[in-house]
């Protein structure tokens, strides 16, 4: 082996779930950090198989706590509704200095489910990559995903400062820009930024598939109009939007109150052919994506 050009950021990483964060930051630690050694985890036999075809970790296994012995780096990338579970089973094991990061979509959550087994000396750094794409598994990630993302961490105040500056090391070499912000705040942004489109796509998409025959297959030819980003939207893992709907429940249910309050607005509009409102409305969102494309987020 070629000896790398620069210290790896840390000598062995435990990645517990392997699927499509997991792998992608399993690529990036291959292609960036070369002498780190990656033990994978996950439960299925045919996804630590398909992590072995794929080159991207040098050890597997489905003991999550086996898996974290001696590591320096454990990430947590399962869905949110394993994290408590996962947490008490790897504790006993963790070393004594160890970082423990995640990637889960919500913070609060994720904070409440994991630090509260986390013994003394091993220090917590919660994370959010906020990239992906609506495929899973080990064999869909690719380094390049989080290219000019962003990613949020969410440290608690107490929070080892070494340890947060390694987390944001090691995102800066997937080429993420990193921001920190309160877990509390972070959810309530990501409710409004991704939870609530998430749910409406997964409404208009079922309310298709209620239709009469004739009508579901127009809808399927004709999706071109706006429902084909819809569609995409709505394949997105099913696990881990339900968890991400429980664990976020009270800043979703918060936004979907304002959100069934404008768009009764709109609904009236339409009855009473109030043309104004909807052409001011529909003016304002507009510039709201030509704002996501000068940010470069479209
Ligand atoms: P994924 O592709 O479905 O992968 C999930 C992985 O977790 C799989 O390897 C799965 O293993 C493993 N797993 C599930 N339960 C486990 C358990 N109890 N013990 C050990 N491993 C377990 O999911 P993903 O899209 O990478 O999402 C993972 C996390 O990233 C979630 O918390 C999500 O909120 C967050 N996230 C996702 C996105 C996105 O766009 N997808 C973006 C940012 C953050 P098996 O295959 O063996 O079941």
């Amino acid at each position: 082996m070629t000896a790398p050009l620069v210290a790896p950021l840390f000598d062995r990483v435990a990645i517990i779930g392997i699927g499509l964060i997991g792998s992608s930051l399993a690529r990036v630690i291959r292609r960036d950090s070369p002498a780190t050694h990656i033990t994978a985890c996950a439960r299925r036999a045919e996804t630590l198989e398909a992590v072995r075809r794929l080159k991207i970790a040098d050890d597997t296994t489905d003991d999550a706590a086996a898996a974290v012995k001696n590591a320096d780096l454990v990430v947590l990338a399962t869905p949110l509704s394993a994290y408590a579970a996962i947490a008490a089973q790897i504790a006993p094991a963790l070393k004594s200095g160890a970082i423990v990061t995640d990637v889960g979509s919500v913070k609060e959550a994720a904070i409440r489910d994991i630090a509260a087994s986390l013994p003394k000396g091993v220090h917590f750094v919660p994370g959010h990559p906020v990239a992906g794409t609506e495929h899973s598994g080990p064999e869909a990630g690719f380094a390049e995903m989080f290219a000019d993302r962003w990613c949020i961490l969410t440290p608690p105040p107490d929070t080892d400062p070494a340890a947060v500056a390694k987390i944001t090391a090691l995102w800066r070499l997937a080429r993420m820009k990193i921001v920190q912000m309160p877990a509390e705040h972070h959810d309530r942004v990501l409710a409004v930024t991704s939870h609530l489109p998430h749910l409406i796509a997964y409404t208009i998409v079922g309310t298709a598939t209620e239709l009469g025959q004739d009508l579901q297959s127009e809808v399927v030819a004709y999706s071109a109009g706006g429902f084909r980003d819809f569609t995409r939207i709505a394949a997105s893992d099913p696990v881990m939007w339900r968890d991400i709907f429980l664990a976020n429940s009270e800043a979703v249910l918060e936004l979907l109150q304002r959100f069934s309050e404008d768009l009764t607005a709109l609904q009236r509009a339409i009855r009473r052919g109030d043309g104004d409102t909807l052409h001011d409305w529909f003016t304002r969102t507009r510039a709201i994506r030509r704002s996501i494309i000068e940010a470069k987020q479209a």
